[in-house]
């Protein structure tokens, strides 16, 4: 649970930033990542290194005024969160910052990665003291920046995932599977089985619904 006593804050569970973008993703692969710290990779999650890899490795530079930093560390002491930018770009006039998240494919419905970007800039606000109205996400597979405004639904939504897998780690339990459309994309399919899971869950309680007819 959140507290607004700093201190105290920083004795609970802080959560990753990355956390957030797994826990919309999928609970149990959050749990899979955070909890259990085991990680499968696949040909999506290699390419994703590698385009970290070379986001990371390019220095510092200003371009006609605007001066872009990779791997910059962030955190949110009242949040509770703590991360790294692959983009920071700084403008000098009007000043104005604007992170930049790096991501393997291309825009998702799901709100996963404009929650991690927004929790970049909670954090950024906090420990600049300043108020940013839009961010990005460069999307490698179309080679494409999306806009990301950090409207009010998008904070509260933030905030909320973040309450919820501070929630899910302080537990410390793999939450059950549950087949989306997701899994067929995910690196944990084959240890996971989301498939087999739901089956057998369906088969136990249609068991226990067949003894409990049976005893009536
Ligand atoms: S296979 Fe599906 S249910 Fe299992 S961790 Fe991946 S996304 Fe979650």
């Amino acid at each position: 649970m959140i507290t607004t006593d700093k201190s105290m804050l920083f004795d609970e569970q802080i959560v990753p930033i990355s956390a957030l973008q797994h826990y919309v993703f999928c609970p149990r692969q959050c749990a899979y990542i955070h909890i259990e710290r085991v990680w499968d990779a696949n040909y999506l999650t290699a390419h994703g290194d590698q385009l970290h890899e070379r986001v990371h490795s390019t220095d510092a530079e200003t371009r006609r005024g605007l001066r872009t930093e990779r791997g910059v560390q962030v955190c949110s002491e009242s949040l509770g969160i703590v991360g790294k930018l692959d983009l920071l770009e700084v403008k000098q006039k009007p000043f104005a910052l604007t992170p930049v998240e790096y991501k393997h494919g291309k825009s998702k419905i799901s709100d996963c990665d404009r929650v991690q970007l927004c929790a970049q800039v909670l954090c950024l606000e906090e420990m600049r003291e300043i108020m940013i109205s839009k961010a990005a996400l460069w999307y490698w597979q179309v080679r494409k920046r999306e806009w990301v405004e950090m409207n009010d639904p998008l904070r509260a939504y933030t905030r909320e995932v973040i309450e919820q897998t501070r929630a899910l780690l302080a537990a410390g339990h793999l939450p059950h599977a549950e087949y989306t459309p997701g899994c067929k994309g995910c690196s944990f399919l084959d240890r996971c089985r989301p498939k087999l899971k739901d089956t057998s869950t369906r088969f136990s309680e249609a068991l226990f619904a067949c003894h409990e007819e049976a005893a009536e």
